[in-house]
């Protein structure tokens, strides 16, 4: 059933912090659930509050592009829209009736200081590439459309992801949006305990992100909240693949708040991902080519320090100093900004300047887990816009 709501906001200003899987600093979900119906999705968890049933019902917001050109004005920030979050695909299939995605893409790119990153898992997508490519070739402006891709074949796609477009439709999409200069990445998300998650599966899906050029490769795994989440999953696997019944019962055993499975099974599953992305050097956070230029230098830098993190993790070697740094920067920068970005006279500009002054002048050392080893690659991001060990470390040559 299709419920058209009254939205009192659409564009999500991320003001605390921009996470570093997404790096968007606005967000924006024109609908509400979703009719992908993906057996796995947390969209069915209580605490999200969506009412009625999940996978056919939508709440489709009417006013989102009013509300939009309203809202977009008092941006003075650059940054990317981030559209794809929480427990709505907004290429699903209502959105040919309302095409409240197009139109607010149509909104986005009159804007001079925003870019686009778009995640879905539909194909229809492909109908805007157009208007999409227009973003891409922009000045200082950057569009990336990233596939959720979970499996390498549309045998249990087709059962876990019933609204979803076909695995190969994704791929040949992902090809003609690059041709298009759009950037492009994967989200290999969720690996599917006993169906998605072996070493082979996880293996093609990486072979193809090479074959394809994508610009980066996210993976995790599946977590299942305890409540409706749960319950519709485990009911769906004694149904189709009843022997998983009891090993699944038992690897979601712990009554962790996310979600997670097992503890064992995680570090397993994160081991294998590590060593794959590895072998196939893949670019495991959104690269700084994308983030230069799009980002304000804080905003960069600190994302920049947070992706080095996980690219330690993936060695095995403790990440939370950059991480922290990380941190530390985007806390800075909330504080610098706070009260100013809703003024007219707010120039992002000038927080630039006075992130630069911090770094040479060595203020920046105040902040937490900023040492020296951190302020020197700060200083020559301040002086040639790179860090090396971010590009050694990103390129698997350290
Ligand atoms: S596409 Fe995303 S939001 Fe939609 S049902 Fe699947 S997991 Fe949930």
């Amino acid at each position: 059933m299709t419920n058209e709501i009254t939205a009192k906001s659409i564009l999500r200003r991320n003001r605390r912090h921009i996470d570093d899987w997404f790096c968007g600093s606005y967000g924006l979900a024109p609908y509400y659930g979703c009719q992908h119906a993906c057996v796995y999705c947390d969209g069915r968890y209580e605490k999200y509050g969506f009412e009625g049933e999940f996978g056919k019902d939508v709440n489709v917001k009417k006013n989102t592009i009013e509300l939009l050109k309203k809202e977009i004005k008092l941006v003075k920030e650059p940054g990317y829209v981030f559209i794809g979050s929480g427990i709505t695909d907004a290429y699903q299939p209502i959105e040919k009736k309302y095409r409240l995605t197009r139109r607010s893409i149509e909104t986005i790119a009159d804007h001079p200081l925003l870019s686009l990153h778009i995640l879905t898992k539909s194909a229809f997508v492909e109908d805007d590439l157009e208007l999409i490519a227009q973003i891409a070739k922009s000045k200082r402006k950057k569009a990336i459309i990233s596939f959720s891709i979970a499996f390498d074949n549309d045998e249990n796609r087709k059962k876990f992801e019933p609204g979803t477009a076909e695995i190969s439709q994704r791929w040949r999409i992902i090809t003609k949006a690059q041709k298009m200069g759009i950037n492009t990445g994967v989200y290999l998300i969720p690996a599917i305990p006993f169906i998605s998650d072996s070493e082979e599966e996880i293996r093609k899906t990486y072979e193809k992100c090479v074959k394809h050029k994508v610009d980066f490769v996210l993976s995790g795994g599946m977590t299942l909240k305890i409540g409706r989440q749960k319950q519709f999953y485990l009911e769906f696997i004694k149904k189709l693949f009843p022997k998983l019944y009891e090993p699944t019962v038992k690897l979601y055993s712990n009554a962790d708040h996310y979600g997670s499975p097992v503890w064992q099974y995680s570090k397993n599953l994160y081991t294998l991902f590590n060593k794959l992305s590895r072998e196939y050097k893949l670019k495991v956070r959104i690269p700084q080519h994308l983030l230069k230029d799009i980002l304000p230098n804080y905003y960069e830098s600190a994302l920049m320090l947070s992706h080095m993190g996980e690219y330690l993790r993936q060695q095995g070697i403790n990440r939370k100093a950059y991480a922290y740094a990380g941190h530390s920067i985007q806390k800075w920068a909330y504080e610098a900004k706070k009260g100013r970005t809703r003024r007219k006279d707010f120039n992002y500009g000038v927080i630039e300047k006075a992130f630069l002054e911090e770094v040479q002048n060595g203020e920046i050392m105040k902040l937490p887990s900023i040492g020296d080893k951190i302020q020197k690659m700060l200083m020559e991001f301040v002086e040639t816009g790179n860090i090396k060990y971010y590009n050694k470390l990103s390129s698997y040559t350290n």
